[in-house]
């Protein structure tokens, strides 16, 4: 029996990536929060890559940013190196990537839950979430038990973990960090549905013992643009990165051991993300691939442990030694951490609103991995969410509900909650019908009114914005203003660029519509061009440019929000409902979508569905 050690208004669960965007913006929107981790000493731990963002994770720590958490500000300040990512293709994918220090990453993070207002930070394992009333308590190992008005789940690959090397496996969660193994018997008792997925990184190696003489060296692009909005101090490139490749040898003894891999002998249950497969599985399933890519990372600046990218493995530790050892540069390579996979317990996300909020368990949240998520980013964005709603709940205000059409966020949270994941799941750009419109560069204009509303985003934030905005409109219009005349000169400067000539006057804007030409282009004859930030110069140069394409997509937000705004019970069973099919029945029931947009995106339910439940809503308006 514990004993009552005191009430707050929020528990979070978990101190990894979702639980400190959880907690902080709990706290910052006036909530007595407290979050709870296993080791005080993995706060914001980043188990696998050094780095945050890459395709489609760099659009959300902006996102994440734009709404006013934390993720991209602790980015900037441990940044090693910047990228920007697919900058040979069209802006919509265009996506920033930074390696980090990590352990300035996790101390930085940790510093700034310890200084927050509202806000305690508190070693203890969590060992069972019951039910009380309205309320909710929480008790940790050494039997202090909360009393709360909402639980926020952000427990990562600790819930049940267990790690396998080979022949090897013992429970554990990442890092030699001990697990939680009490709680998921508790969220069983509450009725939730749990299942087991598995991730796996790759070895660290000693820098000292690589020879980078022959490797293809990997510099970070300048200038550096930073991910956060409010990032005003220049930043620089401080490392390297490099790359070396598999070859043959490394695959023959991957392929000579592979019956001693625990994946591939059936020990591990838990299903891996295909988008990051071990080096063993993409040997094994691109068998034809002659190399595979790697890339040699620092873990940060005051270490010599180097990532190695792309050679994630739960092979035994002799048989890794053995193929790091036939990589070009790694040849003498000392293994400091052997690759590993981990399998952990995660909840089927279907059971949750798009607030993320239990929709049998008013006030339990789940946030980031433990919602069959996978990735730092992906986790921030949950928690952010999930923080965002208990505060709101406990508040008595309208929830948080980000769509589709505004956000990757949006559209993370809607493919767990109404598709569900069989797997990881992990953000990319294509997951997105909206992607010209959801930009890395315009996530402000798409969520920071949204979070100025809430409460995250301050006074000076916010009219920093308003100017930023009215600037971008100020330049649309003079772009339309501005008419150049047919001089040799604005001719000499189309011909180079291979456009045609104009033999009349023709607008800025016009000029500016042709692919081949750009702001910089028109540098020299553009001689009124107002002195502005080069983020309002990109904005104005994309808006204009895929103008056409941009509105067509905004059709398509107006058709898909028109869906959204029919609402559907939440207590009804479909079975009841003539002329839908058996299988959209069951769907339905299970799901129970909130709208007609929701609805139509569920795997199983097909348009004549969509038309049944439109015409049953239209008769029961009439009624
Ligand atoms: C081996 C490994 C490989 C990975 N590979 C990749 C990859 O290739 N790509 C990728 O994108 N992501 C990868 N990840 C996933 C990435 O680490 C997670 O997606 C991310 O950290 C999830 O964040 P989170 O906040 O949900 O959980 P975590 O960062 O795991 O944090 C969980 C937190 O919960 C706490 N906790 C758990 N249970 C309890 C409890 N009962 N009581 C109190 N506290 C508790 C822990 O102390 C911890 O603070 C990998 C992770 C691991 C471990």
């Amino acid at each position: 029996m514990g004993y009552d050690a005191g009430k707050y208004d929020v528990a979070v669960i978990g101190a990894g990536h979702a639980g400190i965007e959880a907690g902080l913006a709990a706290a910052r929107l006036g909530c007595k929060t407290a979050i709870f981790t296993i080791n005080m000493d993995a706060v914001g731990n980043c188990p696998c890559n050094p780095s945050i963002g890459g395709t489609a994770k760099g659009h959300l720590v902006r996102e994440i940013d734009a709404l006013g958490g934390e993720m991209a500000k602790t980015a900037d300040e441990c940044m090693l190196q910047m990228r920007m990512l697919n900058r040979g293709k069209g802006p919509a994918v265009h996506s920033l990537r930074m390696q980090i220090d990590r352990k300035k990453y996790a101390s930085v993070m940790k510093h700034k839950l310890e200084l927050q207002e509202n806000l305690d930070l508190r070693q203890g394992e969590i060992v069972s979430v019951e039910r009380n009333g309205d309320e909710w308590i929480v008790e940790t190992r050494l039997g202090s038990r909360f009393t709360v008005k909402a639980v926020i789940v952000a427990t990562g690959t600790y819930l049940g973990g267990k790690v396998f090397v080979g022949d090897v496996s013992y429970e554990s969660g990442p890092d030699g960090i001990f697990p939680a193994t009490f709680l998921t018997r508790s969220l069983l008792k509450l009725g939730l549905r749990l299942r087991r997925f598995k991730t796996g990184t790759p070895a660290r190696v000693l820098k000292s013992s690589i020879d980078f003489s022959d490797l293809e060296e990997q510099a970070g692009d300048e200038p550096v643009i930073p991910f956060s909005y409010e990032t005003v101090n220049p930043l620089e490139n401080t490392v390297l990165c490099h790359i070396s490749w598999t070859n043959e040898n490394t695959k023959k003894i991957i392929l000579d051991n592979i019956h001693r891999s625990p994946l591939y002998g059936g020990k591990i249950e838990g299903i891996g993300p295909r988008y990051c497969p071990s080096i063993e599985d993409k040997i094994v399933r691109f068998a034809d691939k002659e190399r595979h890519q790697l890339f040699i990372e620092p873990c940060g600046a005051d270490t010599e442990e180097m990532y190695i990218q792309g050679m994630s493995s739960s092979l035994p530790e002799d048989v890794q030694i053995d193929f790091y050892h036939t990589i070009k540069g790694l040849e003498n390579a000392l293994i400091m951490r052997s690759a590993y996979a981990i399998e952990y317990d995660c909840v089927d996300p279907v059971q949750m609103y798009a607030t993320l909020e239990f929709k049998d368990l008013p006030g339990l949240y789940g946030a980031g991995q433990f919602n069959g998520s996978s990735g730092y980013e992906e986790a921030a964005a949950q928690g952010l969410v999930a923080g965002i709603n208990a505060a709101l709940k406990i508040k008595g205000k309208e929830p948080l509900l980000l769509d589709r059409a505004g956000s990757y966020i949006g559209t993370l949270i809607d493919d767990l909650v109404t598709k569900g994941a069989n797997e990881p799941y992990r953000m990319m750009t294509s997951r997105s019908e909206y992607r010209l419109i959801l930009r890395q560069d315009n996530a402000d204009t798409r969520l920071t009114p949204i979070g100025y509303k809430i409460g995250l985003i301050n006074e000076d934030r916010w009219n920093k914005f308003l100017v930023k905005q009215q600037q971008i409109k100020d330049e649309l219009s003079r772009l339309s203003d501005t008419v150049f005349s047919p001089t040799i000169e604005l001719n000499n400067i189309l011909v180079s660029r291979g456009t045609s000539e104009v033999s009349s006057g023709i607008r800025l804007i016009d000029l500016l519509k042709r692919p081949q030409i750009s702001y910089k282009d028109l540098t020299e004859i553009d001689v009124d061009r107002p002195k502005l930030p080069d983020n309002v110069f990109e904005q104005v140069e994309i808006e204009v440019k895929y103008k056409g394409y941009i509105d067509k997509q905004l059709a398509q937000v107006e058709q898909m929000r028109r869906l959204e705004n029919r609402l559907l019970p939440q207590n009804f069973d479909y079975k009841s409902l003539i002329g839908l099919r058996l299988e959209a029945q069951e769907k339905l029931n299970k799901i129970r979508p909130v709208n007609l947009g929701q609805a139509s995106r569920i795997s199983g339910v097909s348009p004549a569905d969509i038309s049944v439940l439109v015409i049953w809503l239209s008769q029961k308006d009439k009624q």
